[in-house]
């Protein structure tokens, strides 16, 4: 890397020296209680993988330049200056080893948000030329067509055309007014296009409007995953900008958690203005839609199901009552995780570590911790609501020789429909 690009690292890193970072590296007690909350040190017991180690590139810019023992430091040269072999040493520490699971933040005594530093750290890391190749690949293509892995509106269409086929329903598209904008993930229409049809199938059902939009249909946030503020911005103001067109009053976050996290709390600040519409993960509009009666129901799972909260949705978020109602409209024999909620473990997968080939063991050694969850209640199946950790959970489970599918909570719900003239579904 060149000292340019070295000298806009540093000064994004500078840039994001504010006074909640200034208050963190001034208050951490060193108390290791955020290295026993994360996944990667859990399991490899390896103390570079501890949260606090991850931040250390910040760390050192702010020691050295606006502390004033750092300054003193500086003036006898005995400061450990932020070079590009560290930031090359550090890229699969702030990449590879953390998935923005925030449950170090949630542990940490003193309130220290270390994964909204590793986001900060990672700003710097990116505009110094220091991010995984697939990242870099993915946010590219993200801003270039709309789409993390590029896929285009006519790949969407076959999917469509087989939803409408099989369900004998119409997918509404560019539907103005609608009640409802639809985002989707790539993963939802690569991997899992049944949640399409699930949704398809319980909005018919209780009368919800709603469309998709052929500007914008992806809200994977490739900037958040990255760490750049700018990608992740116009991200965001592609969704607004298709919701404002079509005027609908609600957008559904896709089933990927940093999208959601990244439309509903981030987006508002990252555009710098609010929105004229709501956002919400879809677990809540079917909890709203059970809640008041338009879900009905016939029929329960019988097997011994099981819960993966996602990160994003859960501890960051607060939804998690929304889908143990839900899963208790349709399973008769559930069990939760002993952690779960606020407190469940990472699958492992997320903040891009899924889209960086070159973690794909340590994310497989990661998901040992879901896997020692999982053995402990012995579930016949997996339920969940997030893209990213279904696959994960998915391949975690056959990688470990685990034979416990895994299925989407929406589209459990839309087998359980009563169809709308009251008849039980064939
Ligand atoms: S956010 Fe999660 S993965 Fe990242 S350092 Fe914290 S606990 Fe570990
Ligand atoms: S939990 Fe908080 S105070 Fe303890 S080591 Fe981690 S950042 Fe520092």
């Amino acid at each position: 890397m060149s000292e340019l690009s070295l000298e806009r690292g540093l000064n994004a890193l500078r840039a994001e020296i504010d006074a909640p970072v200034a208050a963190f590296f001034s208050s951490c007690v060193h108390c290791g209680l955020c290295a026993e909350a994360c996944l990667f040190y859990v399991e490899t017991g390896d103390p570079k993988y501890t949260p606090i180690t991850k931040l250390e590139p910040l760390r050192r810019v702010w020691e050295a330049e606006f502390t004033l023992f750092g300054r003193l430091k500086g003036l006898f040269g005995l400061n450990k200056k932020v070079t590009d072999e560290m930031l090359a040493e550090w890229e699969p520490l702030l990449y590879d080893s953390c998935s923005m699971c925030a449950r170090c933040s949630m542990v940490c005594p003193v309130g220290n948000d270390i994964q909204y530093m590793i986001r900060k750290t990672r700003e710097g890391m990116v505009a110094a030329g220091h991010a995984p190749e697939g990242l870099i690949t993915a946010a590219a293509r993200a801003v270039r067509t709309g789409s993390p892995m590029g896929l285009k509106w006519k790949t969407l269409q076959v999917q469509i055309d087989h939803v409408e086929a099989s369900s004998g329903l119409q997918v509404p598209v560019d539907a103005e007014g609608a009640d409802y904008l639809v985002m989707l993930s790539s993963m939802e229409i690569i991997n899992f296009p049944e949640y399409l049809e699930a949704i398809t199938k319980i909005f018919d059902h209780a009368g919800v409007s709603w469309t998709l939009s052929t500007d914008c249909y992806e809200a994977t946030n490739a900037g958040i995953q990255i760490g750049n503020k700018d990608i992740a911005a116009t991200l965001v103001q592609r969704i607004v900008d298709a919701a404002v067109k079509l005027k609908v009053k609600n957008v559904i976050s896709p089933e990927c958690g940093h999208a959601y996290t990244a439309v509903r709390w981030e987006g508002p600040n990252l555009i710098g203005k609010s929105y004229p519409f709501r956002v919400f993960h879809i677990i809540e509009v079917l909890e709203e839609l059970r809640a008041s009666g338009r879900i009905k129901t016939e029929g329960k799972e019988m097997d011994r199901l099981s819960l993966h909260d996602p990160c994003n949705l859960a501890r960051k978020s607060g939804v998690i009552q929304q889908q143990r109602n839900l899963m208790d409209l349709v399973a008769d024999n559930f069990v939760d995780l002993k952690e779960h909620g606020r407190y469940q473990w990472c699958c492992g997968a997320g903040g891009g570590v899924s889209s960086n080939e070159r973690a794909a063991e340590l994310k497989m050694t990661a998901f040992k911790r879901k896997k020692a969850q999982i053995e402990e209640v012995a579930p016949e199946r997996m339920v969940t609501m997030c893209a990213t950790c279904r696959t994960q959970l998915e391949e975690g489970l056959e990688d470990f020789n685990m034979d416990i599918p895994v299925v989407g909570l929406t589209e459990m719900i839309a087998e359980h429909l009563v169809e709308k003239n009251g008849d039980r579904k064939q």
